[in-house]
Parts: C-alpha cells; sequence; structure tokens
C-alpha cells in the first residue's frame, strides 16, 4: 500500500517536472523563431525564407548555431565564421520567452488558457521588441494575434476558460470591443488636445482588439488599467529625470505587452483586492 502511494507521487512528480522542462524548451525555441520574427517584420521580409544567416559575414548558419541560448553560450557571443559579436539579445528573447512561459505554465497548467496566453504572451513579445526598435506595432501581427483569438473565443462556447470565469459567448467580445474602443477615444481625444495623430499610435489601438478577445472584458481593463498606470509612472520619472521632452513620442506598445502578461498572471488577484479593499464590495 505505503510503495504503490510512493510511487504513484513519484509518477506524478517525474510527470511535473517533464512538463516543466519540456515548456521551458518550447519557450526558447519559440523565441528563437521570434528572433527572426523580430529582425524581418520590419523589413517586410519573410520569416521563413531564407535561412537564418550572420548579418555580417553572410553564411548560412547550422543547426549547431541555432540552438537556443546554448550556442551563444558555446560560441562566447561570435559568429562561428568571422568572429563577429552576436548580439545578446538573441539569447535574452529566447530566455524572456521560456520565462513567460514557465509562469504562464505555473498558474494555469496543462489547459488550452495555457495555450492560448503562451500564444497570445509570444506574439506580443515580438510587438515589445519591434515597438520599442522601429516605434511601430505592424499589421501582420494585429492579425495573427487576431486569428490566434478564435481558439479562446471557439473554446469559451464549449466549455470554461479560467480567464473569463463566466461563459458567456459575447465575453471575449466585448472585451474587443472596450480595449479597442477605449484605445480609439483616447487616441481621438489625443488627436482633439494635441493636434497630432501621435499621442496614441494606430497600432496600439488595433493592438487591443485581439488582447481583448484573449483577456474577455473584465481582464481587458484591468490590462489597460496596468498598461496606463505603468506608462504614466515611467513618464513622470523620465520627465522629472530629464530623459524626455514633454511632447516627444511615448512607445506604449511594451506598456501593453507587460500590463496583459501581468494581468494573465495576478489579474483577478488584483481585481478582487481592489473591489474588496477600496471599495468596501
Ligand atoms: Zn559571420
Amino acid at each position: 500500500m505505503g510503495t504503490s502511494l510512493n510511487l504513484g507521487l513519484l509518477f506524478e512528480t517525474g510527470f511535473t517536472v517533464f512538463c516543466y522542462i519540456s515548456v521551458a524548451l518550447l519557450g526558447l525555441l519559440v523565441g528563437s523563431f521570434l528572433n527572426v520574427c523580430i529582425y524581418r517584420i520590419p523589413n517586410d521580409e519573410s520569416v521563413v525564407r531564407p535561412r537564418s544567416h550572420c548579418m555580417k559575414c553572410g553564411h548560412t548558419l547550422g543547426a549547431l548555431d541555432l540552438v537556443p541560448v546554448f550556442s551563444y553560450l558555446f560560441l562566447k557571443g561570435r559568429c562561428r565564421y568571422c568572429g563577429e559579436k552576436i548580439s545578446p539579445r538573441y539569447a535574452l528573447v529566447e530566455l524572456l520567452t521560456s520565462v513567460v512561459y514557465l509562469l504562464l505554465f505555473w498558474k494555469y497548467g496543462l489547459s488550452v488558457d495555457f495555450l492560448a496566453s503562451a500564444y497570445l504572451m509570444s506574439v506580443l513579445i515580438a510587438v515589445f521588441f519591434i515597438d520599442l526598435d522601429h516605434m511601430i506595432i505592424p499589421n501582420k501581427l494585429v492579425v495573427a494575434a487576431l486569428v490566434g483569438g478564435v481558439l479562446p473565443f471557439v473554446y469559451n462556447i464549449f466549455r470554461p476558460m479560467d480567464i473569463y470565469v463566466d461563459r458567456k459567448w459575447w465575453n471575449p467580445l466585448l472585451g474587443a470591443f472596450i480595449g479597442f474602443g477605449f484605445l480609439l477615444l483616447v487616441a481621438i481625444v489625443g488627436y482633439l488636445v494635441y493636434k497630432t495623430d501621435e499621442a496614441m499610435g494606430g497600432g496600439d489601438v488595433k493592438l487591443f482588439a485581439p488582447i481583448g478577445l484573449f483577456l474577455g472584458w473584465k481582464m481587458t481593463i484591468v490590462a489597460l488599467f496596468i498598461s496606463f498606470v505603468s506608462a504614466g509612472i515611467v513618464s513622470i520619472v523620465l520627465l522629472l529625470l530629464k530623459k524626455k521632452e514633454r511632447r516627444s513620442t511615448f512607445v506604449f506598445g511594451p506598456f501593453i505587452v507587460m500590463g496583459t502578461f501581468f494581468t494573465y498572471l495576478f489579474g483577478w488577484e488584483l481585481l478582487e483586492w481592489y473591489l474588496s479593499t477600496l471599495l468596501h464590495v
């Protein structure tokens, strides 16, 4: 009796460890693909062809050069063929994707919620770096996120998703409407006040439609709240440190990405805390 119980426990622990390792490796692999997206999508290049090559010498990279993170460490951050330094950001994006996947798996376990959140966050990691580099959010990524948003939307009709809590079929649609609508309003007000369309970029507005689908309406409001508050705090700090001109353009995409990720991890807890502590509901 005792032995079989221990075996059961051993098997369960082994399976959990196996799952976490698989998720970490999947994150590294997807992160490696996201690197390709981050560098090629802004230049309108294909993310499939040609095969990855060194930016300096153009040598096509072999399988041994493309093992996420490990190749970078093994080659000490240099191209095997010409010795050119490779940006540590490639390895960073891979590690970051892996950590994001692990945290989502820790939160949602083996579930459709995990698959959906990992998909959205993958697209958003590409958005994060492209917006930082080029101050644009490519339509291709918005479309990729929208297409993926069909999964949680359809699944929710049949079985409840953790993130929506209720099973109302229109919940994700209302999320998309609120996210998109609110940012559109901010963009219009920004345009009227500052007479520039740079207060809120079109990419930011569009991006919140798929985020709304994935998060449902309540968590969309939480994500909007976190994105605006964190962007506001960072803006004020930058202004105080005089790192930024008052009217200079502000990259909002990365705050949307971080706000969405935080909402996936702690959105409901934050909402419940807010309702019980501040509103005494
Ligand atoms: Zn090279």
